[in-house]
């Protein structure tokens, strides 16, 4: 519905006693990742925030959720502290990291004032009143465009913070072998391995994603599913796009059946048209597509593959954002016309 000019004097007389109490408390801007924080959106927020206070904008990392085991790893490895989990942002200055899409930022998005958005995915449709300093790039990772901001600001990244950064961009790559990776992110690696003192960068990565995959034989499958889960909305149609990935690829596929009831059961609870989860396989590079819902036969040769028990190996696909969801896109094009 759209806003009535009482509403919008209603917001200027607020927006306007938030200017006030902002600039007498000069609360600082908070920096926050997308839903369901990977690496990318933790460290990401930390480095961000501290980047700005050191340019002098006051800015807190927050995050909305947990950190993943994985991202739990590498906070303790570098005695970092995780974000305070904050769903709430209204009213606040908010800078966005590693997402620009009303389904993957903070529910009340609207009532905050979005002041920078720095991100390496598709531009998602957010709307702002005033001016914002965007900087999106087609990186593997969110923290290769933030240490290319330290360097140009000629800001020293404390060695704790390049430690996260670095993992951030391991993570998202997936040691380089997604084909998200550009020169930009091993470039920004080897220079922060240095700061982060950071020996043997291949061993510390092997390090890292053991810690992220320690539980996925364990840990409740509805848990493990919500763990990298991203909203999308297609043509008006409500699709869910999940991913796990392990070296240990049987840790993952030895529950797939698992996954699929688990799958299934969420589809009709929460009226989704599709829903896809990705069990990536680092080592073997490609990943098993678990498909869901409507479309399933669409979908299934939009990819080329011919799905049996709702699943089907897809050889060479590794990134989300680059390799299923512009394929997902597609197929929802097409059905609408
Ligand atoms: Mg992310
Ligand atoms: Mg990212
Ligand atoms: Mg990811």
């Amino acid at each position: 519905m759209a806003p009535t000019v009482i509403d919008r004097c209603k917001l200027a007389f607020v927006c306007g006693l938030f200017l006030l109490l902002g600039s007498a408390s000069a609360a600082p801007v908070l920096v926050v990742g997308h839903k369901n924080p990977d690496s990318d959106s933790i460290f990401a927020a930390i480095s961000l925030a501290y980047l700005k206070s050191q340019q002098g904008t006051p800015a807190v990392a927050i995050a909305q959720g947990k950190p993943n085991p994985e991202s739990q790893f590498v906070l303790d490895y570098f005695g970092l502290q995780a974000p305070a989990v904050e769903l709430r942002v209204a009213g606040n200055q908010v800078m966005l990291v590693d997402h620009n899409t009303y389904a993957q930022a903070p529910d009340d998005i609207k009532d905050a004032e979005i002041v920078g958005i720095i991100d390496h995915h598709s531009l998602g449709g957010m709307l702002t009143d005033e001016p914002v300093e965007v900087l999106i790039k087609p990186v593997g990772s969110t923290n290769t465009i933030i240490w290319q901001l330290y360097e140009r600001a000629g800001v020293a990244v404390p060695s704790a913070i390049a430690g996260g950064m670095l993992s951030a961009i391991f993570s998202d790559t997936l040691v380089f072998r997604s084909p998200t990776t550009t020169d930009s992110d091993r470039a920004a690696v080897e220079s922060l391995a240095v700061i982060a003192d950071i020996k043997d960068i291949k061993k510390y990565g092997q390090q890292m994603f053991s810690a992220g995959e320690a539980d996925l034989k364990t840990a409740p499958i509805e848990s493990l599913l919500q763990r990298d889960f991203k909203n999308f909305d297609m043509q008006g149609n409500k699709v869910g796009v999940a991913q796990l990935t392990a070296v240990n690829f049987a840790l993952l596929r030895d529950r797939k059946g698992d996954y699929l009831s688990q799958m299934q059961t969420l589809q009709k609870a929460q009226g989704y048209k599709s829903l896809v989860l990705m069990l990536t396989a680092i080592e073997s590079e490609g990943s098993e597509l678990l498909i869901v819902g409507e479309n399933q036969l669409e979908i299934g040769q939009a990819f080329n593959v011919r799905l049996e028990d709702d699943s089907a190996w897809a050889a060479g696909v590794m990134s989300r954002k680059k390799q299923v969801i512009p394929v997902l896109e597609k197929v929802f094009d097409k059905l609408k016309k």
